[in-house]
């Protein structure tokens, strides 16, 4: 742990704040947006929601809600949970061949009669603005413009915008699956990081960890990454959003902040990331959970959806607008 000299004070990290980068990020949009609207183009988002799942609803709302707050347009497609393959797909389809769609946004899961992949991969990847699609994935990999997942994006522009080095920084990223690990790892690798991926059967995470200058954890499990595995003002990115409703959970996470000990406790319930919250103290940087990556994935779906009607309606503009990301 590490004192502040002088103060008697605990050093804490310098929190990188989600909201207000999507902020900034959205008063970049807004002027893209304006120039679009100039030449007649009004981007936008169609999503399709299978089912009652209440986070699944909860994510498409505040998905909806940003389009709103940009003047984005948007649809809601919600198919019900017996749909099939087939429906989807026909869906799926429809809104490829229409002009005012910009962007299909799948949201996942799908029940389980229906075939995910293929789902996905029927998306028209110039409208692929989750960057799930096998060709986003193939140009993200030999570093072709194109459309990228959201939340590694948001995680780069995290990193950009707080001014954190990661050409030659080692960054190390735990957690090697489709829609967050891998696209991350190629981002900083693209971005001239060196790269260490972890996975559930890497040997001595903690070490691995430990080499970090940039440190991201998205492997979906409360509190894993310790304090001690943090190399002294690592950047730590905490991608992981986990609802955690057990008081010894909640005690091992909170021992040493006793507001969030006494909200758990209140409510039944609390929010945490995958790094333990005390590693605040080691830390030189770290996102917070809630209000760390999350609002930054919904921010990059705006852009990306703005991105594709910019690349994919440019013959009908007068002059393109800059891309504000890679
Ligand atoms: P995922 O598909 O379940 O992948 C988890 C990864 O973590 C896997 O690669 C897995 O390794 C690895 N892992 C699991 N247990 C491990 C262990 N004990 N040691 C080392 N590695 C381990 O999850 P995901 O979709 O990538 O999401 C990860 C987290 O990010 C979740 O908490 C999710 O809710 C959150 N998330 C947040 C946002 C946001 O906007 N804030 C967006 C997306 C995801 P194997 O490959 O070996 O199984």
């Amino acid at each position: 742990m590490r004192w502040r000299a002088g103060s008697g004070g605990i050093l804490a990290a310098r929190t990188l704040n989600g909201n207000a980068i999507r902020d900034q990020i959205y008063a970049e949009l807004q002027v893209q947006i304006r120039e679009l609207l100039a030449l007649g183009i009004r981007p936008g988002l169609a999503t399709v929601l299978v089912g009652q799942n209440p986070a699944s609803q909860i994510y498409v709302n505040s998905k909806i809600a940003a389009c709103d707050q940009l003047g984005l347009a948007s649809w809601r497609y919600t198919p019900q949970a017996s749909v099939t393959t087939g429906d989807l797909l026909a869906l799926v389809d429809d809104l490829n061949a229409r002009d005012d769609v910009d962007g299909i946004l799948v949201q996942l899961p799908l029940p389980p009669q229906v075939d995910s992949k293929k789902v996905l991969e029927a998306v028209e990847p110039a409208k692929d603005v989750d960057g799930f699609h096998p060709v986003s994935l193939g140009h993200l990999v030999t570093a072709r413009p194109g459309l990228v997942a959201c939340t590694p994006l948001g995680v780069m522009e995290i990193l950009r915008r707080s001014g954190t080095p990661i050409e030659g920084a080692d960054a190390v990223v735990v957690g090697r699956s489709d829609i967050v690990g891998k696209p991350m790892a190629l981002l900083l690798m693209h971005a001239n990081a060196t790269v260490t991926i972890c996975h559930s059967r890497t040997r001595d995470l903690a070490n691995a960890v430990r080499r970090g200058d940039i440190v991201v954890a998205a492997i979906g499990r409360a509190g894993m990454v310790l304090p001690d595995w943090i190399r002294p003002g690592a950047t730590v990115i905490d991608v992981g959003m986990n609802r955690i409703t057990d008081g010894r959970e909640a005690q091992r996470l909170f021992a040493n902040l006793p507001d969030r000990l006494a909200k758990f406790q209140e409510k039944g319930f609390a929010l945490v990331g995958d790094v333990h919250p005390d590693a605040v103290h080691v830390a030189g940087a770290l996102t917070p959970v809630p209000g760390g990556v999350g609002p930054l994935t919904i921010a990059m779906l705006m852009s990306n959806t703005v991105k594709a009607a910019r690349l994919r309606r440019s013959q009908t503009m007068a002059q393109p607008a800059p891309a504000s990301t890679p």
